[in-house]
């Protein structure tokens, strides 16, 4: 094991921190969006939307905002228990470049295909 833990774990508090907040900014709509356009506002926005593009959280954050911080909350539970990096379900590794690109993740590819499928 050679992910550095403490950094994954500060990883996924951060991006809890922002799924949270962006969760917030598609719940409130255009309206309070409207409101921050002011002066410091812009680059506030213009701050926001360089952060949410730089993950594929975006993609799909309007419907699944709850569960990838369902996900992360998990996950923060497995790096305590030392099972972080591993599939929930089958146990192997999950690859280190699934892991980057989706520091949440808790299931390996073929695992989370076989849930999507349902
Ligand atoms: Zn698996």
């Amino acid at each position: 094991m050679t992910v550095d833990l403490e950094a994954r774990r500060a990883e996924l508090l951060v991006l809890r921190d922002r799924i949270e907040r962006a969760a917030h900014d598609v719940v409130e709509g255009d309206e309070s969006a409207g409101e921050l356009s002011s002066a410091a506002g812009d680059q506030h926005l213009a701050d926001h939307a360089a952060e949410l593009v730089d993950r594929e959280v975006d993609s799909s954050l309007e419907e699944n905002a709850e569960q990838i911080a369902h996900e992360i909350e998990v996950a923060l539970g497995r790096i305590d228990e030392g099972t972080y990096g591993t599939c929930a379900r089958c146990g192997k590794d999950i690859p280190e470049e699934r892991i980057e690109a989706v520091p949440y993740a808790i299931l390996c590819v073929d695992c989370k295909r076989l849930e999507e499928r349902g």
